[in-house]
């Protein structure tokens, strides 16, 4: 391999020409057992998944950097490169090293790329996680249209909206896809956007957008006349399907992916939540980010991968459609009234393999028998639940998914009779074909693994025949089978008659050694037997593969129905067991809880062995509630609990309370806690204004908005002023439904002011100089804030306690001889000096602070260009 300086090896050309096609990628470059990176690859890689870096002959007069892994250890290797925003190239060896070599002595193996491996195009069960998505997306622009379109290739599903650019940010915290492919021409402006998220953005040619071509090609793949059949798609959503398939063709070299004919998502189907929303109600992921301590983990109970996959869905996405929602509600409660109908529905379900993956990987050549059997095995599920559910008078859902669950007959018995119980993962190595389906298989076996007892048969009709009870069949590598005999007897054997069957091989010392035409034939049968088997094996995979995907279409309604049951007996469960509430829904304004829980929250105490406090809230005659409290008193839980009430009521659960009555809310806009985002260069309170001018911006009278301590990263009238003027244009302009928790007591007499605003605080009790935390939300307002008492319990110094309490009853001792000097504090504020008396039924006029805000995109405001404005907002004032 040594190579002068200058020269290239052929083997080496042949890299480098492959490596030319695949710049953006790693190339594992397949040798023998291993996948080899050299240069700059292997220095990238050996760092990445901290192995040796070595050194392998030379480049252009300069050592070649190699490291390499082991083929059958690659998947793990792939998940690291993966997962640090690598996209690797697979390069195989196209033909057996052997014919390579008749070719003439310099000639390489032939090697091409047989796949790009990248974030989006996973389908490997070890590199995915099986109760999440895991989705590829593509943003398309055309002149005034815009559209996301998304696949999970791991089981084909394919959707597609109408998306501008606006609207980007918060379909990507929704999806969350892992890759999201744009026009290369739109890749920096869309930065601002994509860089908010976690994926990787894959740049394409402005060809690969193409609608017109790409309608045609969407047609072909689905095998319809037009992409009507299925909707009636603008032409920026037919680009970003478009795109999606060429990206996928190009990464899977051209073996398309069973993709599932698009499902047009409606825009206002959906609640719609902010990015930020989502973070802070922890929907699918928790601020940490990982499942544990979100929503979705708290609530579920499936028992399949798919019915995973289905509530990760349905959480990210809540319903606004009311008929859809008390449908799926109708079959949860279907399934709480019968404990016993849903225990077996969910052992059965227990069974289930993942059939969506299963046939995904089929499709694109991947699978193997143990994906067929997976797909047996879901099949007698399907007939278990079948059965479970025949004659029964179920809810909607149920019984649309009990229909889809039969059919597949045929396929099944195919399956049943064609596999062993448990076959292999690969069909590579034969095994997997179960006795007794195909004759030609059964023989081609039984030779092969019989051949012992064949040549003992032979053996001993030879004995017979030749009279010579000493004659053996023997075996070595240089003849092969042969007839061995002593020298005494072999007399006989070489004279006729028996000479013109038995053909001299050699004679030893003291044997002679014959063979027959019979048993050459048979040595070559045996010897071939194997091979043969294996090759029938091979056709019979073919073949049923093939079975399989004719019925990919109905497989997928049935893995879907399996899932629709899995989720709706998941949640059943989870309102058995926690006492949970069915909600009434409907198109009212209506928001009353009782007792409602944090389910979360409600969780953590519990496996603590403390119990959660449940409270009351009714946005009813006042929609917007003011609730004051002092720190750890249960504010934000109160705040996220009702939110977290309304997704669970809209994607059709049950929800954790003593009764629920919801008016479908269309939005939902929290802002909890404040969170430093430094490595973006904002500050808590720029953080903070940004995220709350989004929600005076966007929010409408079906909102439901969430704030807590707004202004609290500022000083302190500037905090209380913003606080005071956030929560009046809720008010009067907005008009949503919410609650507003706060610490500054003084927002308490704004209540008074406005109709459509109730107070409410968290009770605690003082004892002995402690105080003791209730949860309780009562209607009215706090007395005190606590605030040293809760500083003492946080282990602040005895001292600092001490000096603090002294400080705070100077304050107060002044406040009281000063004649309400915080009364006269809040009337000298020429914010509120400045603002007439406003009502619900005739909003003030606005006033500069607010058509200034009017006027401004916040979504469109960088950081500095936002706290500028802050400055002339204040300067307003
Ligand atoms: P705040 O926002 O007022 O500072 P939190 O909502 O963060 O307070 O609550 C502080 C802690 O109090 C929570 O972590 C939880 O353990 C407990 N808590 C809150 N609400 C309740 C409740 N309703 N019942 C029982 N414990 C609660």
């Amino acid at each position: 391999m040594n190579t002068q300086a200058g020269t290239v090896t052929p083997m080496m050309a042949q890299f480098l020409e492959i490596k030319a096609a695949h710049r953006d990628a790693l190339l594992f470059y397949r040798m023998g057992d291993f996948y080899e990176m050299f240069f700059d690859d292997a220095v990238a890689a050996a760092e990445a998944l901290d192995i040796a870096l070595t050194k392998r002959g030379k480049h252009m007069g300069e050592d070649i950097a190699m490291c390499g892994v082991p083929v059958h250890a690659a998947e793990s290797y792939l998940l690291t490169l993966i997962r640090k925003g690598f996209r690797v190239a697979i390069a195989e060896q196209l033909e057996d090293p052997a014919e390579a070599k008749k070719r003439g002595s310099k000639s390489v193996v032939k090697r091409d790329v047989v796949r790009l491996v990248t974030p989006g195009t996973l389908t490997e069960e070890s590199l995915l996680d099986a109760r999440r998505h895991n989705f590829l997306a593509a943003f398309s622009e055309l002149r005034d249209d815009c559209a996301l379109a998304w696949v999970d290739i791991s089981t084909g599903a394919l959707s597609v909206l109408g998306c501008d650019r606006l609207a980007l940010g918060p379909e990507l915290a929704r999806l969350t896809p892992r890759e999201l492919l744009v026009a290369e021409s739109a890749e920096q402006e869309l930065a601002e956007v994509t860089s908010n998220f976690d994926l990787a953005v894959t740049p394409l040619h402005r060809g690969a957008f193409d609608s017109a071509g790409g309608a045609a090609r969407l047609a072909k793949l689905w095998k319809v006349a037009s992409l009507d059949a299925f909707g009636s798609f603008s032409r920026a959503e037919i680009s970003a399907m478009a795109a999606l398939v060429e990206y996928l063709d190009l990464t899977q070299k051209g073996r398309l992916p069973l993709l599932r004919p698009p499902q047009q998502e409606a825009r206002m189907s959906a609640m719609r939540i902010d990015a930020a929303t989502r973070r802070s109600l922890e929907l699918t992921h928790a601020m940490g980010g990982g499942r544990e301590g979100s929503l979705l983990q708290a609530i579920d109970r499936t028992v399949t991968a798919g019915g995973a996959r289905l509530l990760e869905r349905r959480v990210a996405s809540p319903s606004c459609a009311l008929p859809a929602i008390t449908a799926r509600q109708a079959a949860v409660a279907h399934l709480t009234e019968d404990d016993r109908l849903r225990g077996d529905l969910r052992d059965a379900l227990r069974g289930a393999h993942d059939l969506d993956r299963a046939l995904s990987r089929l499709a694109l050549e991947r699978g193997g028998p143990r994906d067929m059997a997976a797909i047996r095995s879901t099949l007698d599920v399907a007939d278990r639940i079948a059965a479970l559910t025949d004659g029964r008078d179920l809810p909607g859902p149920l019984a649309d998914a009990a229909r889809d669950l039969g059919g597949q007959e045929e396929l099944h018995e195919l399956l049943d009779q064609a596999l062993v119980a448990e076959p292999p993962l690969l069909a590579r190595d034969g095994g997997f074909v179960a006795a007794g389906f195909d004759e030609d298989l059964d023989a081609a076996r039984r030779l092969r693994d019989e051949g012992r007892g064949v040549i003992a048969g032979m053996q001993a009709d030879y004995a017979a025949e030749t009279g010579i009870q000493s004659l053996k069949i023997k075996h070595n590598n240089v003849l092969g089978y042969f007839i061995e005999t002593t020298a005494t007897h072999a007399a006989k054997m070489l004279a006729p008659p028996l000479s013109d069957r038995f053909i001299h091989r050699q004679t030893t010392a003291n044997q002679v050694r014959f063979t027959t035409v019979e048993l050459n034939e048979i040595e070559t049968r045996i010897l071939n037997a194997g091979g043969h088997a294996l090759e029938l094996e091979k056709r019979i995979h073919d073949r049923l593969r093939a079975a399989i995907l004719d019925q990919a279409g109905p497989l997928g309604q049935l893995a879907r129905a399996l899932s629709e049951i899995d989720l709706a007996a998941g949640l059943a469960d989870l309102a058995r067991s926690a006492d949970w509430c069915r909600p009434t829904l409907d198109d009212s304004r209506a928001f009353h809880v009782e007792a409602g829980r944090h389910p979360v929250v409600e969780q953590a105490l519990r496996r603590a062995g403390e119990s959660f406090v449940g409270n009351d809230c009714d946005l009813g005659d006042a929609p917007l509630w003011l609730l004051t409290g002092p720190n750890m008193a249960g504010k934000s839980t109160f705040l996220r609990q009702n939110a977290l009430i309304a997704v669970l009521a809209q994607i059709g659960s049950f929800v954790p309370a003593a009764s629920a009555h919801i008016g479908i809310v269309s939005q939902i806009f929290s802002r909890v806690g404040a969170s430093d985002d430094l490595a973006r260069g904002r500050s808590t309170f720029m953080v903070e204004m940004v995220e709350t001018a989004a929600i005076l911006n966007q929010a409408d009278d079906r909102a439901l908005v969430i704030l807590d301590e707004i202004g609290r990263g500022t000083a302190t009238y500037d905090g209380l002023s913003i606080a005071w003027a956030v929560l009046e244009h809720l008010h009067d302009v907005n008009r949503c439904r919410g609650i507003f928790a706060t610490h500054y007591h003084e927002m308490t007499q704004l209540a008074a002011k406005l109709d459509g605003v109730a107070t409410a605080t968290v009770a605690v009790r003082e004892w002995q100089g402690e105080v003791i935390f209730l949860h309780e939300v009562r209607r009215g307002t706090a007395d005190r804030s606590y605030g040293v008492q809760v500083a003492r319990l946080a282990g602040l110094p005895a001292s600092v306690v001490e000096r603090a309490r002294v400080v705070l009853q100077a304050l107060e001792q002044g406040e009281r001889e000063g004649g309400g000097r915080k009364q006269t504090l809040i009337d000298d504020l020429p914010l509120f000096a400045a603002m007439p008396p406003a009502s619900a039924t005739a909003p003030a006029a606005p006033s500069k602070v607010e058509e200034r805000l009017r006027g401004t995109h916040p979504d469109e405001l960088t950081p500095r260009a936002a706290l500028e404005l802050l400055y002339e907002l204040h300067g307003l004032l």
